[in-house]
């Protein structure tokens, strides 16, 4: 691995570390880019495709949306999608009683919650 590489990686690393939200490749680009001028698309996409494929990032899935990653092993957790800026935030915590929304006989073995709305920056 070169050292130009390890920078690479090591900015990515840390865009993830400091905005502790999910991002996706283009954000990541962004961010990386005052640290690693002449950073490119393609290198950002190859960086994080090795570190998922590491574990250190999993995928954040949210339908019709471009993919986007955050470190992985995080507690059970949600997400909220600000629909203005287009960027996904963590939420603290579940809901609990989604079995008494299954009609009798349905036993619930998993979930997905997205909120979506306007983060604090657009709704000001
Ligand atoms: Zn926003
Ligand atoms: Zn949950």
């Amino acid at each position: 691995m070169t050292r130009r590489h390890t920078r690479q990686r090591a900015a990515i690393r840390r865009a993830f570390e400091a905005q502790g939200r999910p991002l996706s490749a283009p954000e990541v680009l962004e961010l990386a880019r005052p640290e690693v001028p002449g950073i490119g698309a393609a290198t950002v996409y190859r960086a994080i495709h090795s570190l998922l494929d590491e574990g250190f990032l999993a995928p954040v899935v949210l339908p019709g949306q471009p993919p986007r990653y955050e470190l992985a092993g995080m507690a059970h957790h949600h997400h909220f999608h600000c629909t203005a800026c287009g960027r996904v935030f963590d939420l603290a915590g579940c809901l609990s009683g989604l079995q008494a929304l299954v009609p009798h006989g349905f036993r619930v073995s998993a979930h997905d919650i997205i909120l979506s709305g306007h983060c604090p920056d657009c709704s000001a």
